[in-house]
């Protein structure tokens, strides 16, 4: 079905490992994203019960040279030398009908030789909500790996509980992360590190091949990515709840929903991960963890520039710096899309400001607020204007905001400006306890309100009557405050 190669495995051992998925007891598909498949060029679709024995590693895949992947990582601000695939592998590379290279990789397929003590197995829950919420981001145009299918196993993995088993397939532009580098850096052969650099520029940044520096263009080429990623997280309210090392992909997708989640009532010190006990990983915190990542890759690429002592850090350090103003460019350009301002606004960032601040003051729900002021864009009706302050627990506040909005909205309104408002505040996201209503279901064997809310998330604009029920904000009761990964 996918024509694979297999440039990652030409790197050295043990950046790749041979090694097999375990069969699962009885696969059942329970998701296949076609549209996806057919984007990597896939044609003749088997029927699902081949489907299933691909996607749970119980038949290998024609083409496919499966292989646990090594890596390292900083774990809460801990180094590990020693982390790698032990519950993934990747099968194969398929080059898209874009020409992009993409990696195709089972996770919960069985041990592999980086598992440690673990089982090599994923949960039922962890996996649905990888493929929501991952296919809600891509929905949302932020850089992301995608759900290409979901298999039940069959087979009860021991967690707190014991759960259903599933086997996720995963597609990544590729699955490097700056633990990679730490990984190869780690193994004090030169030769190693550069390989893997090597890789990265022809796979990822070819620009960076001509440059008068490779190594620090190579940094550079990383930070914007990630720059650009932190800053469409922030504008979707998405917390990702455990940004290691080894979760910071060089190609700068968002990559493990672990214990993610996005926030509701506004609050920049919001963390959901019930094992981030020192709020590492608050929603504020992003932008500057993600530098901090970026920091730990340079040290590794350090060795292959060309500037030496002083002058090497200075430079290195300038790159990294860089990060701010990207950052802080992308975040004013979003500001403004979400304001419905034009993109030379100088209040997009004030206003924004303020509306946070107003957010986290009167209590309102992120997304709600923003849907609730496209609509009143869109239409400047008293209903509107009430429905939207119907959200603050202070009405008198937003109302002065809201004047100095207006004035700054109407002087750039037009409908291109309204559209790209829409484009930018969704209807729904996938709220926690939505998915994890998703979740109670398939684990007692239903699995339509699974399909049922990854239609309506993967249409994030579309304020259908199912999308506008599953979007609202969860009351007091149904408040899912901790998530697990
Ligand atoms: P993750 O939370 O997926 O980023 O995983 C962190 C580390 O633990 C990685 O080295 C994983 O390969 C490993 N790991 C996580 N879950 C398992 C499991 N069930 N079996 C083996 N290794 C695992
Ligand atoms: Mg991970
Ligand atoms: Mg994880």
């Amino acid at each position: 079905m996918l024509s694979f190669e297999h440039f990652y495995s030409t790197l050295p051992e043990p950046l790749w490992i041979e090694s097999q998925a375990t069969p699962v007891a009885h696969p059942e598909l329970i998701a296949f994203n076609a549209p996806l498949a057919q984007m990597l060029g896939a044609k003749e679709v088997p029927e699902s019960a081949t489907l299933a024995q691909w996607f749970s590693g119980n038949q290998p895949m024609p083409g496919a040279k499966p292989g646990a992947l090594g890596y390292a990582g900083h774990q809460f601000g801990n180094f590990v030398p020693q982390l790698g695939d032990g519950r993934a592998l990747l099968l194969g590379e398929v080059v898209d009908k874009n020409g992009v290279r993409r990696d195709v990789q089972l996770k919960g397929s069985g041990r592999t030789p980086f598992s440690r003590g673990g089982d090599g197995r994923s949960p039922l829950g962890p996996v649905l909500r990888e493929y929501l919420v991952s296919e809600f981001m891509a929905a949302m145009s932020v850089p992301t790996t995608r759900a290409l299918a979901a298999v039940a196993s069959g087979e009860r993995v021991a967690r707190q509980m014991s759960e259903p088993g599933a086997v996720f397939t995963r597609v990544a532009s590729s699955h490097i992360r700056v633990g990679t580098f730490q990984f190869a850096a780690s193994r004090r052969d030169g030769a190693v590190i550069k390989a893997l650099a090597d890789h990265v520029i022809a796979r990822h940044y070819p620009d960076a091949a001509s440059a008068e520096d490779p190594y620090l263009a190579l940094l550079e080429a990383v930070v914007a990515r990630q720059a650009l990623l932190i800053a469409r997280w922030m504008s979707v309210g998405f917390i990702h709840g455990v940004m290691n090392t080894d979760n910071c992909s060089i190609a700068g997708e968002t990559i493990d929903y672990g214990p993610c989640a996005f926030m509701e009532q506004f609050d920049p010190q919001k963390v959901y991960s019930s094992i981030d006990q020192g709020r590492r990983y608050a929603f504020a915190n992003q932008p500057a963890i993600a530098q901090w990542n970026l920091a730990r890759f340079a040290e590794t690429l350090l060795p292959l520039m060309n500037e030496q002592g002083d002058a090497l850090v200075e430079q290195a350090t300038a790159a990294l710096r860089h990060f701010d103003t990207l950052f802080q460019q992308e975040q004013r350009r979003l500001d403004a899309d979400k304001l419905g301002l034009s993109p030379e606004s100088e209040q997009a960032v004030p206003l924004m400001k303020g509306l946070e601040s107003h957010m986290h003051q009167g209590r309102m729900d992120m997304t709600a607020t923003f849907d609730a002021l496209t609509r009143y864009a869109c239409s400047l009706s008293n209903e509107n204007r009430e429905a939207l302050l119907a959200l603050t627990t202070q009405p008198n506040e937003l109302t002065a905001w809201l004047e100095t909005w207006q004035a700054e909205q109407s002087a750039s309104q037009d409908s291109q400006r309204l559209t790209a408002m829409r484009r930018a505040n969704p209807v729904i996201i996938p709220r926690n306890h939505r998915v994890q209503e998703v979740i109670n279901a398939a684990y007692d064997g239903d699995f339509a309100p699974f399909h049922t809310l990854l239609a309506v998330v993967t249409k994030p604009f579309d304020g259908s009557v199912e999308a506008r029920r599953l979007a609202a904000p969860a009351t007091e009761n149904e408040q899912v405050l901790r998530t697990f990964c």
